[in-house]
């Protein structure tokens, strides 16, 4: 079984990885600019390191190309790369919102659709997107995060819809607060604000989105399609 794991060279990505390298996955160990860290991890999982700027179609194509040409289908992936911006609406410069839409969007829908084609011959295959409670309920100074991140979701209520008469499933999870590399931008008074606010009374791990992934890839979510998953502490319920 092939898994292409998006953003695995850290955070969420690099536990989902490992968590899928133990239910006997050959993981794709996806990157973009932490080549050292995809590599050591490729190394300790068995795994194979794949590289691309998910913001742009052209290597989406030429990294799906390569995987297909070398690996064959992909039975399993895994939309997790994704990049946050902080600000206030108005003050968030067009380009930086362009580029957010690129990659936690595009970069989403682009790579499921050139390696969908595989899957509906087969006639099997699972996606697993990452989406974010902020998709859920919006967050204030993080607006185009949001707006993408709802888009995630509706992505996956959709296709879940069109490819599941041809056995491939769709589901999402959607994290909340997590204690990866992404929310450094926020301060340890931030952090504490928001595990005080969540009624399990902690952030989150990476390990707990990857069990969540685990188990919606596995044959325990064979009739779950089409669905949403909070892991969030409650934070969001
Ligand atoms: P992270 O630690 O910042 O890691 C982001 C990953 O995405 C890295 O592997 C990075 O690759 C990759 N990436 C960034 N820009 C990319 C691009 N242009 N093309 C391809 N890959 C790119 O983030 P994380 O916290 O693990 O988040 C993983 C996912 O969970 C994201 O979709 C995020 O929105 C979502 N999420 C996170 C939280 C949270 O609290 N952490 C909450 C809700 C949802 P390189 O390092 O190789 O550049």
């Amino acid at each position: 079984m092939l898994a292409l794991v998006t953003g695995a060279s850290r955070g969420i990505g690099e536990k989902c990885a490992e968590r899928l390298a133990k239910d006997g996955y050959t993981v794709l160990v996806h990157y973009h600019q932490s080549s050292d860290a995809a590599k050591q991890l490729a190394d300790r999982i068995g795994g194979i390191p794949v590289q691309a700027d998910l913001g742009d179609f052209h290597q989406i194509d030429r990294m799906t190309e390569e995987i297909q040409r070398s690996f064959g289908t992909v039975d399993l992936l895994v939309n997790n790369a994704g990049i946050a911006l902080n600000g206030l609406f108005q003050d968030i410069p067009d380009a930086e919102a362009i580029r957010l839409f690129a990659v936690d969007v595009g970069g989403v829908m682009h790579t499921a659709k050139r390696l969908l084609p595989a899957m509906l011959r087969a006639h099997s295959g699972c996606i697993v997107n990452i989406a974010s409670v902020w998709g859920e309920c919006g967050a204030s100074c993080e607006v185009h995060y949001s707006a993408a991140k709802a888009a995630v979701i509706g992505f996956t209520k959709a296709l879940a819809q069109e490819v599941g008469p041809s056995g491939i499933r769709v589901n999402c999870v959607s994290p909340g607060v997590i204690d990866t590399e992404m929310n450094r931008m926020h301060g340890p008074d931030t952090m504490q604000m928001l595990a005080a606010e969540t009624p399990l009374g902690t952030i989150g791990r990476p390990e707990d989105i990857a069990e969540a992934v685990a188990f919606l890839a596995s044959d325990r979510a064979k009739f779950i399609t089409g669905q949403i998953l909070p892991v969030n502490g409650g934070f969001y319920i």
